[in-house]
């Protein structure tokens, strides 16, 4: 299923981000599909986004906004395994997200002269929740979580309405959101729902269904993400966290069958996931085309696993030995990357550019999916080069108070008077002398 390709001789300069495999759809060719629908939104609100929850998902929602007592009964009817599974999930993610809440600090230059850093929530966020191919609970934690441990005051989730459920969104979604305290939740997807949080929607006698929020962010599909980009500016975005892709780092010291596995996992998301092996072993690759060959058609979702691990976007790449294994790595700047080598954490702190880094066999990805404490929503298509995955941080602005006193002042009016002078911005350096006394 997986297409090999041999590395081991490429030039020393051969520029290793065009040879891994990418996608042949990208976001920013889909931005002009979702134009016509961020503007539906704009001029026909409410009932422009049930409108088009019902071409897209196949059901018009009962209501765009889920009533309380959907969201409550979602909680009483949800199995007790699967409620014991998310109030863990939950708990390991407020630790590591309470413990990424940066202190701040102030910062005495001169007598009189005081810069303090401080980090203040944003105030109303939209999070969204994807429900096309496959539900995300988990994603309600993994949205949520960080936000409360920021202190954000406004919470909106949004998640596509389900056939299934009668138009809202999927209990497990309604009761994962009940367990975090969540009750403003929309039943409504893709890019119709960035576009309702980005802009806010009335419905058709004026009153407000949903207020705009300063900021969406979370996972989705290639019209999720388009989406996003095209409403930056207006609204604030998280990492551009599209189809998943999992890179894994194997030597021949590998569990082809593990290795196997999780390469197979994360393509069940979507028939645009990608799933990278890069190893220096032959033995090895044979064995894991094997192991995947036997794994794959046993599971439900056979037939788009097949479609997403034979895509353009996945592959094998043959390396030279494990320092070229750590070039490939970082060319590629895979979402998750998965370590499965004699050393594998000399080997993960050498990766630079990787969403989240998974060390050793016993950490596979879907660990990292639902329940080890990190977060889920990260960066694709090898945005991880430049941006992190979702954290208490992205909901956080550093604002600082700058606090002179005459004596502070004094020391620098001369200074700031000859660089203004120099800018020929003169009105900057009579506003300094004319405090001078
Ligand atoms: P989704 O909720 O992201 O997308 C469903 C929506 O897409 C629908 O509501 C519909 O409005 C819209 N849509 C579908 N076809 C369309 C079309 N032709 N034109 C316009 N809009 C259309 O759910 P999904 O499709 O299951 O995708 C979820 C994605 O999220 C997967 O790719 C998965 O890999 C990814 N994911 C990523 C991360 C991450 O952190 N990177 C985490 C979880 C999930």
């Amino acid at each position: 299923m997986l297409s090999v390709t041999d590395l081991r001789d490429a030039a020393a300069d051969t520029a290793l981000d065009a040879v891994v495999p990418r996608a042949e759809v990208d976001v920013s060719s889909t931005v002009s599909a979702v134009l016509p629908i961020i503007e539906q939104v704009r001029t026909g609100g409410a009932s422009a986004v049930l409108e088009l929850g019902e071409r897209f998902d196949g059901v018009r929602a009962p209501a765009l906004r889920v009533p309380a007592e959907a969201i409550e009964q979602a909680l009483q009817t949800l199995a007790p395994e699967v409620r014991a599974a998310l109030e863990e999930s939950i708990r390991r993610a407020r630790k590591v997200h309470a413990a990424q809440v940066p202190s701040g600090t102030e910062v005495e230059l001169a007598d009189g002269a005081i810069v303090e850093n401080r980090w203040v929530p944003v105030d109303r966020v939209g999070l969204y929740v994807p429900g096309g191919r496959a539900v995300y609970p988990s994603s309600v934690v993994m949205n949520v979580v960080p936000a409360q441990a920021a202190g954000v005051q406004g919470l909106a989730v949004a998640s596509p309405p389900q056939r299934e459920h009668g138009g809202l969104p999927h209990p497990t979604v309604l009761a994962a959101c009940a367990l975090l305290g969540v009750d403003e939740v929309y039943a409504a997807g893709g890019a119709q729902a960035v576009a309702m949080l980005a802009l806010g929607v009335k419905d058709d006698d004026g009153t407000q269904v949903c207020a705009p929020v300063a900021m969406v962010t979370g996972p989705g599909n290639v019209y999720v993400a388009a989406a996003k980009r095209a409403l930056l500016g207006r609204i604030g975005v998280d990492a551009e966290a599209g189809p998943s892709e999992i890179a894994v780092i194997a030597d021949g010291t590998a569990q082809a069958a593990w290795v196997a596995a999780d390469l197979i996992s994360q393509s069940e998301h979507d028939p645009l996931a990608a799933s990278v092996l890069i190893t220096d072993s032959e033995e090895l690759v044979r064995d894991v085309l094997a192991e995947v060959e036997r794994q794959a058609p046993r599971l439900p979702l056979a037939e788009q696993i097949r479609t997403a691990l034979t895509g353009p976007q996945s592959g094998v790449l043959l390396v030279r030995d494990m320092d070229h294994a750590v070039q490939v790595a970082d060319a590629y700047a895979a979402e998750h990357l998965e370590v499965h080598t004699r050393n594998p954490e000399q080997v993960a702190r050498r990766v630079t550019h990787a969403g989240a880094i998974f060390v050793g066999p016993h950490t596979p990805v879907p660990l990292g999916d639902y329940s080890a404490g990190s977060n889920h929503v990260l960066p694709t298509s090898g945005t991880a080069r430049f941006s992190s995955g979702l954290n208490t941080v992205t909901f956080l602005r550093l604002q600082q108070l700058i606090r002179y006193d005459a004596q502070g002042l004094e020391e620098l009016i001369d200074g700031v008077s000859a660089l203004a002078h120099d800018e020929g911005l003169e009105g900057h350096g009579a506003a300094m002398r004319i405090r001078r006394s």
